[in-house]
């Protein structure tokens, strides 16, 4: 059996993390406020979440049948400009060579319908593929609530999808105004609705007026 890589150190102290890209994938305006104005605002979803991936990080490393669980694992890859802790990531043997590595991300909710997830643990491969130099073909979403664990194949669409939106991360990033809100279903789930109001959007015309002109620099 092989020893646990080491992992480099993130030298890229400034790259955003992994997550920037989900939030990205769900709206660009709560990704802008979270990761460029710093509003962050706690709902039972994100509490959840958050002591979720403390659970799973504080669980001890163990072997199971020959694979080796590592959790809470540095990543980075400089190829995507990103970095990222990872929920799991299973070392499966491998015979004629290095381990297999198999990220398994923690997620609370149901599957949804933009695969923003998935592009997630599709970084995670790319940041293990980088770090170690093989290839990591599959990993794995785990939904806590009902326990149900789905495969996720890393396929070249899926993979361009993460460099594409990645690329998209930077830009957005080094932009200076936040994008105006686009009044979604999903809007009821974000925990910033009330920050964000995008219901003004929808509002008469004089309060669209007024809600422009504060998403445009003097
Ligand atoms: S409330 Fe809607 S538009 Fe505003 S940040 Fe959340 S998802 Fe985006």
């Amino acid at each position: 059996m092989n020893p646990l890589p080491v992992v480099p150190t993130a030298d890229g102290g400034d790259y955003p993390p992994l997550s920037a890209l989900n939030d990205l994938l769900f709206c660009a305006r709560r990704c802008f406020l979270h990761r460029v104005e710093s509003v962050w605002v706690e709902n039972v979803h994100t509490t959840s979440g958050t002591l979720d991936h403390h659970r799973v990080h504080a669980t001890r490393d163990v072997d199971v049948s020959g694979t080796r669980l590592a959790r809470a694992l540095p990543l980075v890859s400089h190829k995507l400009r990103i970095v990222g802790v990872s929920d799991l990531v299973e070392f499966r043997p491998n015979p004629n060579g290095p381990d297999f590595p198999f990220p398994v991300e923690y997620k609370r909710g149901k599957r949804r319908k933009w695969d923003n997830d998935d592009v997630q643990l599709c970084a995670q491969a790319i940041c293990l593929e980088e770090m170690l130099g093989v290839v990591v073909p599959a990993g794995a979403i785990f939904h806590v609530k009902s326990k149900h664990r789905r495969d996720v194949i890393f396929t070249a669409a899926l993979r361009k999808k993460t460099e594409d939106t990645a690329t998209r991360l930077h830009a957005l990033l080094a932009t200076r105004t936040a994008p105006p809100p686009v009044l979604h279903p999903k809007c009821k789930q974000c925990s910033l609705y009330r920050v964000c109001m995008p219901e003004l959007l929808a509002a008469p015309a004089a309060y669209r007026k007024a809600a422009a002109k504060l998403f445009k620099p003097e």
